[in-house]
């Protein structure tokens, strides 16, 4: 039955189409896989850095310490409240102090 020869030639068609689009998501989802496996990896580094990171020193930026290892002093910047303010001039962060 030639009908019948035509139906299943494009049923398995159609099959190994729907295949090939799965096997594209397996292809995707391992490249997902990898990047979060690197981020992982990623930031346990950035985890064993911060805990053996010294202590910054009273006038150091923490975060450059902690986070980037590195040495900043803090500056003063203007305050409207009785409160010193003081920026890093490397990464940006403000800090108050009393
Ligand atoms: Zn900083």
């Amino acid at each position: 039955m030639a009908d019948n020869d035509l139906y299943r030639r494009r049923l398995v068609e159609r099959l190994e189409r729907e295949k090939a689009d799965a096997h594209q998501d397996i292809a995707r989802a391992q490249a997902d896989e990898a990047r979060a496996r690197a981020r992982v990896a990623e930031k346990a580094a950035a985890i064993e850095r911060v805990l053996a990171a010294r202590e910054p020193q009273a006038d150091e930026c923490k975060r450059c310490r902690f986070e980037f290892g590195r040495t900043s002093v803090l500056r003063p910047v203007p305050s409207k409240s009785k409160v010193a303010r003081f920026q890093c001039s490397l990464c940006g962060d403000e800090e108050e102090r009393a």
